[in-house]
């Protein structure tokens, strides 16, 4: 079961389409265990989107249920994303969202990696 509160896994989630091809998206990258690709709403000038293959609503749900391979693959290809894009010599934000408080709208484990500018603050102030 899924740990973090979000429910088990849907296979009809947005992400899941995608990785299924049964929406577009415009990717960057894709390997054993991650598949990157473009935001539809892009907050910074390169706004890339990387999840894993394997079915995980969240971070907690990834954390505790993906195997060492899984969690080594994913994260490796987070970085070499970072780098295919140009982000790692001016640098990047990888950012995962989870759980309500967080408004992760998408129930499969992503995280965002931004970049293309200064970013300024981690987060706005309220
Ligand atoms: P979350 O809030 O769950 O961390 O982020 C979900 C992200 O998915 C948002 O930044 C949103 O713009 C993006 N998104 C939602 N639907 C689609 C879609 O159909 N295609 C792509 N490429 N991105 C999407």
């Amino acid at each position: 079961m899924p740990v973090s509160g979000l429910g088990p896994y849907d296979d009809q989630n947005i992400f899941a389409k995608i990785l299924r091809g049964e929406i577009p998206s415009r990717r960057v990258f894709e390997d054993q265990w991650a598949v990157a690709f473009h935001d539809i709403n892009p907050q910074a000038p390169v706004h890339v989107l990387v999840i894993p293959r394997g079915k995980f609503v969240s971070l907690a749900d990834f954390a505790t249920g993906a195997s060492e391979a899984e969690i080594a693959g994913f994260w490796r290809a987070v970085a070499s994303v970072a780098k295919q894009l140009g982000l790692e010599a001016p640098g990047y934000r990888v950012l995962a969202n989870m759980g309500p408080d967080s408004h992760q709208d998408v129930p499969h484990f992503h995280v965002h990696i931004f970049g293309g500018r200064a970013l300024g603050p981690m987060l706005v102030a309220k």
